[in-house]
């Protein structure tokens, strides 16, 4: 077991003049260069009083520094705990309240908004976009390294919150290392690899896939501040992979410039967070010659499954387990393992999956099976090719009339219509059937969509019973920042259609 500051550490050491980061201005970081910062703040860390197991919490805008923050806090012991940059004063009340770090790295903007919680205990330093912030003060150099063992605690990362309030997750150094070192082997990645980097580093997709395979592969990044179509369309003949919520891939489409020879020497297009729209998947391969990788993974468990890297990518599924990980799906009320091709509640078993909730042992308890799986709140099947397909969240589930409903059965048939462009089916509260379905739609640019004429051409495909009671013509799906479309605010939205 090689803990993922040990790793990054070694091929700083072996191949300092390597680029690490490769910034939009055209400038470059070595990471030689990242270790030193790594040292600098480690020692800051140390001077702040932070000690084994300590939290250091970080809410800042996205810069190499943040990176050099993850790995000196795990090189000093602590426990890293990045924030979305997006939480008010409020949440982040929250946040600070559950997680009691140490410290707290923010942004030089909000110092103001935290000098409260100084008196508390709490230590705010900042951290700027330009190498500016207390944070990089002083002249200190920390040069020791915080033996980690494989269950030490790592970092606390937030889940989004799509179904209810963030919980903390609590991932250990050998959850990080050992889902690293499974998807450097199942994706190929090596230190030739030139990534563009352009999620939020507060998650695990931007964080613990990209980065850290990224870091123990010795490869580099093309680090952008956020996503911009044409900003990465730029720099796809300089690229290797890129790694991707869905959300990249419709609005590329939306871009002439993306043509098979804008993307040449990239060899991996990877997309998860949320379902890639079966029509994106089709329409991109058109486009690049390309079939995008999709993968399936959670806050709690890092990646659990992967479409295959050599052999055919099924679109509309998550493909296989990852090398040391278990996959089953159960009866979602008894339990009970189901054969393959029912739908069930989706359990994960391997090193990847975390320690537990942050100071909830009634709702980790409450998660795991007696036997070491943990239950992921998904909806999904293994198909005749041993492929998992999610179906939807069991909390998304529509139990209409006492009949079960997946969502993504009846959004695949709204999709295929040529005037939507997609969809969110959601259950809300009905008076004689307990829940019924509503669908909410976006039309395709420049097409009109008649719902009865959309609910005419799915009714062939569907049970009555599946059918949609109510269909809602909108813009726009809400969405979060990793592109996750807001369920449960669309039930809060129509939850009057029908009462
Ligand atoms: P919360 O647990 O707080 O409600 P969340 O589950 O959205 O929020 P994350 O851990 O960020 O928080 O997201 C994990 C979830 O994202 C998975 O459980 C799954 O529902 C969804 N997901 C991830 N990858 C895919 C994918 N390829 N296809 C479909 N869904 C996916
Ligand atoms: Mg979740």
């Amino acid at each position: 077991f090689t803990a993922i500051h040990r790793s990054f550490a070694e091929q700083a050491r072996w191949r300092p003049d390597r680029t690490l980061f490769e910034l939009p201005g055209g400038g470059s970081i070595t990471y030689g260069e990242t270790e030193e910062v790594v040292r600098r703040i480690a020692a800051r860390l140390l001077a702040d009083g932070v000690t084994p197991g300590d939290r250091v919490a970080m809410q800042v805008e996205k810069s190499p520094e943040a990176v050099a923050l993850y790995l000196a806090t795990l090189r000093v012991g602590g426990v890293f705990l990045p924030l979305n940059t997006a939480y008010t004063d409020a949440e982040m009340a929250y946040f600070l309240g559950d997680a009691r770090p140490r410290v707290l790295v923010c942004s030089p903007g909000r110092r103001a908004e935290h000098a409260g919680r100084e008196a508390g205990g709490l230590v705010v330093q900042t951290l700027g976009t330009s190498g500016d912030g207390t944070l990089l003060e002083g002249d200190g150099r920390h040069d020791g390294d915080h033996d980690a063992s494989a269950g030490d605690p790592a970092a606390i990362l937030y889940t989004s919150g799509t179904t209810g309030r963030s919980k903390g997750a609590v991932l250990t150094h050998g959850n990080l290392a050992s889902n690293c070192e499974a998807l450097l082997q199942a994706w190929r990645y090596t230190s030739e690899d030139r990534l563009i980097h352009a999620l939020p580093i507060f998650h695990v997709h931007g964080l613990f896939v990209a980065v850290n395979m990224t870091l123990a592969a010795g490869a580099s990044m093309h680090y952008l501040s956020g996503f911009d179509a044409d900003a990465v369309i730029d720099l796809l003949p300089r690229a290797t992979v890129l790694m991707g919520v869905p959300t990249f891939y419709t609005r590329l489409l939306r871009s002439d410039r993306l043509t098979p020879e804008s993307c040449a020497p990239m060899r991996l297009f990877v997309s998860g967070s949320a379902p890639l729209l079966a029509s994106d998947a089709e329409a991109f391969r058109a486009r690049t010659g390309h079939a995008i990788l999709e993968r399936y993974g959670m806050t709690e468990t890092g990646m659990n499954t992967t479409n295959p890297y050599e052999g055919p990518r099924k679109p509309g599924t998550v493909g296989r387990p990852l090398p040391g990980v278990q996959i089953r799906v159960s009866d979602r009320e008894t339990g009970r393992e189901l054969p393959d091709g029912e739908v069930g509640i989706i359990e994960v078993r391997g090193p990847n999956v975390f320690s537990g909730y942050w100071r909830m042992p009634e709702k980790t308890a409450a998660e795991f099976r007696a036997d070491g799986f943990f239950v992921t709140g998904d909806l999904g099947r293994v198909d005749e090719d041993g492929h998992l397909c999610i179906v939807g969240r069991d909390k998304d589930l529509v139990i209409s009339g006492g009949y079960n409903i997946y969502p993504k059965e009846v959004e695949e048939l709204l999709d295929a219509h040529p005037g939507v462009l997609e969809s969110a089916v959601v259950g809300v509260p009905h008076p004689d059937l307990g829940e019924a379905v509503a669908a909410v739609v976006v039309p395709r640019p420049g097409q009109e969509l008649q719902a009865g004429e959309l609910l005419e051409s799915i009714a062939g495909d569907l049970a009555r019973f599946k059918r949609p009671r109510a269909v809602r013509v909108v813009a726009a799906l809400p969405r979060n920042v990793m592109g996750k479309v807001q369920k449960a605010e669309l039930r809060e939205r129509y939850a009057d259609l029908f009462t």
